[in-house]
């Protein structure tokens, strides 16, 4: 089922495309939570990580290694930080797979 991520993939709403290539897209978070707060995104509707299959396998190492170069494009200095939330109770609010990269301040651990 489209999202509205889905509707950002189509450019029917718009968003701040920071990168984007075959598979992924990333776009600066609407309420961002640092100062640089990137979503990464599959261009393939994938629900969340949980529904990812073996068939995604390299789709998600292709976001990861994605994540890390746009860290170091927008990030500034070389932490940063990549959360999944995986479900409402984890804090999913968008059930289109995507990775919130975060850099800019300092990051607590663990998280809230
Ligand atoms: P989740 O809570 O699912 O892990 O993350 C969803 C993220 O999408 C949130 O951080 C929220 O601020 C962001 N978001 C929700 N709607 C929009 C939107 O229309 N545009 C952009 N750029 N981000 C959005």
């Amino acid at each position: 089922m489209s999202t509205l991520f889905g509707k950002i993939i189509r450019r029917e709403i718009p968003s701040d495309i920071v990168y984007e290539d075959d598979l992924c897209l990333a776009f600066r978070d609407i309420n961002p939570q640092a100062p640089t707060h990137v979503l990464l995104i599959p261009k393939k509707e994938i629900a969340g990580l949980s529904d990812a299959g073996a068939e995604d396998q390299a789709l998600l190492g292709h976001m990861m290694l994605a994540a890390a170069k746009v860290a170091r494009q927008i990030g500034g200095g070389g932490a940063f930080r990549v959360v999944v939330n995986n479900g409402a109770e984890a804090g999913q609010s968008v059930f289109h797979l995507h990775l919130h990269v975060l850099a800019g301040r300092p990051f607590r651990w663990p998280p809230g």
